[in-house]
């Protein structure tokens, strides 16, 4: 998978490209990221990248001749960062992971010139109803966001317990040691009884949902076995 990042702020993805799995995913071939510096499209001396905005008004404006001829170098879907997009979840990371390239522009001060997004941009997305100074950073969760389930990133076993994945949230995790300043870990996960240990799993994963995420419930379909363990939650809940 190849993503291209067109950014005025090369710099910021210094250290997102090389730590830990996205670096160790880049070494290993498994995923191109390209990081654009859309200065070097600007034909004027002074490469001048953003102007005022027409109708007069505080902040600036990115251009739109230096974006363009960035796009013209390449291909894919073209993503534009913006708090007006479409929200990123986990369904809509499962579509962008299984495309081939993809190229995010991040936005800086009020945003780029609108016809870009009204000629060349194919979807908007949001990383949350807040806003950012740049799109750098939302640049970076999109594209750690998709790199994690591109085969051969992290174990498969991995991110498919992970929350949103299968629709529920994740279960609680423990590491050693068994008991800290008299911290036990729960007994089920010393056992050594899988069965136990998957079903325990289970319904932390449907309890933490039900509390927390009540809406993601809403279209389930349930298993037997998620039905009985609901009934026991809501049991325990108001006992
Ligand atoms: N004037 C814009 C508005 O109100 O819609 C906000 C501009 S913001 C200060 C600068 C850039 O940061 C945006 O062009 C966009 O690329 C990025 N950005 C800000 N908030 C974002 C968010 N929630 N999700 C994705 N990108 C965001």
């Amino acid at each position: 998978m190849k993503i291209n990042i067109l950014t005025l702020f090369p710099k910021m993805f210094e250290g997102f490209l090389n730590e830990s799995i996205i670096a160790r995913a880049i070494d290993a071939n498994l995923v191109e990221i390209n990081v654009i510096d859309i200065r070097n499209f600007c034909n004027d001396k002074h490469k001048q990248a953003d102007d005022i905005p027409f109708g007069g008004g505080a902040g600036m404006v990115m251009k739109i001749e230096p974006i363009l001829a960035a796009l013209e170098t390449v291909s894919g879907k073209i993503i534009y960062t913006s708090p007006q997009g479409i929200t990123l979840n986990q369904n809509l990371v499962n579509i962008l992971k299984d495309l081939k390239e993809i190229t995010i522009i991040a936005g800086h001060y009020e945003g780029i010139d609108e016809r870009i997004i009204e000629t060349k941009v194919d979807m908007e997305i949001s990383i949350g109803d807040f806003v950012l100074t740049g799109g750098e950073l939302a640049a970076m969760v999109i594209s750690d966001a998709i790199i994690r389930l591109v085969p051969g990133v992290i174990k498969k076993e991995s991110y498919e317990n992970d929350s949103f994945f299968n629709g529920l949230l994740d279960y609680p995790h423990y590491t050693r040691p068994a008991e800290y300043q008299g911290l036990k870990v729960p007994e089920v996960l010393i056992s050594g009884n899988h069965k136990k240990i998957d079903e325990w799993r289970l319904k932390e994963s449907l309890k933490r949902t039900y509390l927390r995420r009540k809406d993601l419930l809403k279209n389930r379909e349930f298993t037997k076995l998620e039905i009985k363990l609901l009934k026991e939650i809501e049991k325990e809940l108001i006992e």
